[in-house]
């Protein structure tokens, strides 16, 4: 699992997460929501350790997640909210990238595992497609693609389902049900998307302006009293 613990960032003097405190258990399904801006991104930094805390301190698996030898022994994959793709490989070979570099399985295991992670994402048709040839949609599941192939044990999405149909967002909220139920992975989602967020999430982390304002299971966040979580749920357009 995850533990933070008072965490706080700054960028100059500009605090970006004041005071953070959060527990995330093995297996879990824990959904980070909050307006844009609100730090999201920045909090996910700091627990795959690309971001060094101003503060207090984040730990995988009881280890700091800003040394060198977590990132080895915890096995953690972030898809990014922009992809993120090496657009000078295939798609084929920007998903066998990891397996290879850590000489995971043989090439024939290592293909294996590669078509079955297209598969699972309706992706066949573009294993030899450069990703500047696809939309973003599907760069989006490619990269879920290549995280799948890590085979983690802590995954990490920004915004996973931003820029795909109705559909195939329902399929991936699918596939992180299937991810925590049989192979008890551990999942952080940062979603905007109200909806999708409390029908997959055990519990839901609501941040603004670098606060968090209310860590509670989407059943409680429903009936909550607090005024700026009602006004967050249901926004006046
Ligand atoms: P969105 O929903 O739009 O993705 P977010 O909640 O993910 O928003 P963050 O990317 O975490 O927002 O950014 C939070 C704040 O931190 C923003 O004001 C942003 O400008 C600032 N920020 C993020 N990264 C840096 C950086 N490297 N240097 C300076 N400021 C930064
Ligand atoms: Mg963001």
């Amino acid at each position: 699992g995850v533990v933070i613990e008072d965490l706080s960032k700054n960028f100059g003097d500009h605090e970006v997460l004041k005071h953070i405190s959060l527990r995330v258990e093995p297996g879990e399904i824990f959904v980070l929501m909050g307006p844009s801006g609100s730090g999201k991104s920045v909090l996910l930094k700091h627990i795959v350790g690309l971001e060094e805390a101003t503060s207090g301190r984040v730990l995988v698996d009881c280890r700091d997640a800003n040394n060198e030898e977590t990132r080895e022994k915890v096995r953690m994959a972030l898809v990014f909210q922009a992809g993120a793709l090496f657009n000078s490989m295939t798609v084929y070979d920007n998903l066998a990238l990891y397996p290879r570099e850590h000489r995971i399985a043989t090439e024939a295991g290592i293909r294996e595992k590669v078509e079955r992670a297209l598969q699972i994402l309706s992706l066949e048709d573009t294993a030899s497609k450069f990703p500047s040839e696809l939309s973003g949609g599907m760069r989006k599941r490619v990269a879920i693609a290549r995280a799948l192939v890590m085979e983690p044990q802590l995954l990490l999405y920004d915004e996973p389902t931003s820029e795909l149909d109705p559909v195939m967002a329902a399929s991936i909220s699918e596939i992180i049900g299937t991810l925590r139920d049989e192979y008890h992975v551990t999942s952080i989602v940062v979603s905007h998307d109200r909806d999708l967020a409390l029908s997959i999430a055990d519990r839901v982390g609501l941040l603004m302006d670098g606060e968090l304002i209310a860590l509670e299971t989407p059943t409680e966040m429903r009936a909550s009293k607090d005024p700026r979580v009602i006004d967050f749920l249901n926004p006046r357009i």
